[in-house]
């Protein structure tokens, strides 16, 4: 589906879900809207997967997982894993776009209920970065692992090393080098860094983002989605978001850990997301008009937010049985 078919839809936050006792006190400045709205809706309405961008193949699977009892770490490894292994999505996995030497790298992370997490950066020649992420998290006494060191450990663990670089990305590639702009595309078709949020059964949230990173970038360099923090945070008792777009302008911000930290002072997802990006359109000489950033989030109640700086950013929402793309709202509006 092409972005101008993209269903124009504003309804900025799901609904939201109860989660029992589990309910953190964080509502103090909520609306009493938003109150009735949540305490209306059962726990039954748990299970919940959102990601960035128009990936319903990629929720899908999480939400099998998330339906037949499985935990949320598994269901944004698994959804992750679908967008990875499919190389027509130029921006994660095998497929995706390389640097400026035609290298494809990849930026990946994970983070689960209790604050665990794992990361890799500058990985190549491994389709699963994510899975790659998670082993870092849960086999080693690190957080991160970056290039050689973590391809050999992903190769240890019996990953399989191929060639991420596509015919297809080999050749946009090459049509880039005849001109070598260097500036960040705002949008690549409907679809950069897979970023997954989930709420499991139980009510405990995972998250995971995986990209092959800002196409043609320098070699060497790393964008957020392997920050913890920037590109992902996770916090069981509040809640979890997850970035996408120019990373650079993620990481000066702590993107993702400033959207739940907004979410712990009682703003909902929704106003999360604008905050964060205000925080970045209204800095001292922002160049905002020239790149794109998107922010998804959910809280412990199960309730959603999404916003970008640009149009044509978008979330896909699995919710009770409903598994759709939903058109973010957006800054610029002229
Ligand atoms: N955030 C990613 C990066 O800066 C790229 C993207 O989401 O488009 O590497």
């Amino acid at each position: 589906m092409k972005r101008r078919d993209f269903i124009k839809n504003t309804a900025l936050s799901g609904a939201g879900l109860a989660v029992g006792s589990t309910i953190v006190s964080c509502s103090e400045n909520k609306s009493k809207k938003t109150e009735t709205e949540v305490s209306s809706i059962s726990k039954a309405s748990l299970p919940l997967v959102i990601a960035t961008w128009h990936v319903e193949a990629a929720t899908a699977k999480a939400m099998e997982i998330l339906q037949a009892g499985g935990n949320a770490l598994d269901a944004v490894e698994q959804g992750c894993k679908v967008e990875e292994a499919n190389e027509k999505g130029q921006s994660v996995g095998k497929g995706g776009l390389p640097d400026r030497d035609g290298n494809v790298t990849l930026d990946a992370c994970i983070m689960d209920k209790h604050g665990n997490c794992g990361s890799v950066v500058y990985l190549q020649n491994i389709t699963h970065a994510v899975s790659v992420a998670r082993k870092v998290m849960e086999d080693t006494p690190h957080v991160m692992l970056a290039g050689e060191g973590a391809k050999q450990f992903a190769i240890s663990k019996g990953f399989q090393p191929e060639d991420l670089l596509t015919e297809a990305s080999k050749k946009a590639w090459e049509d880039w080098k005849v001109k070598s702009e260097y500036k960040p595309i705002i949008n690549i078709e409907n679809h950069d860094t897979i970023g997954m949020l989930a709420i499991d059964k139980n009510g405990d949230i995972s998250g995971a983002c995986t990209t092959s990173g800002l196409a043609y970038k320098m070699g060497g360099r790393v964008g957020d989605s392997p920050i913890i923090g920037s590109g992902l945070f996770v916090d069981n008792e509040i809640g979890a978001c997850v970035a996408t777009g120019l990373g650079e302008e993620v990481v000066k911000t702590v993107g993702s850990f400033l959207v739940v930290e907004l979410m712990r002072q009682g703003k909902s997802p929704q106003e999360a997301c604008e905050e964060a990006i205000s925080r970045i359109v209204n800095k001292p000489n922002s160049n905002y008009k020239n790149f794109q950033v998107g922010y998804i989030a959910v809280n412990k109640k199960g309730e959603t937010g999404h916003y970008a700086i640009h149009q044509w950013f978008s979330m896909t929402k699995f919710h009770d049985g409903i598994n759709q793309q939903i058109q973010s709202d957006f800054y610029v509006k002229a």
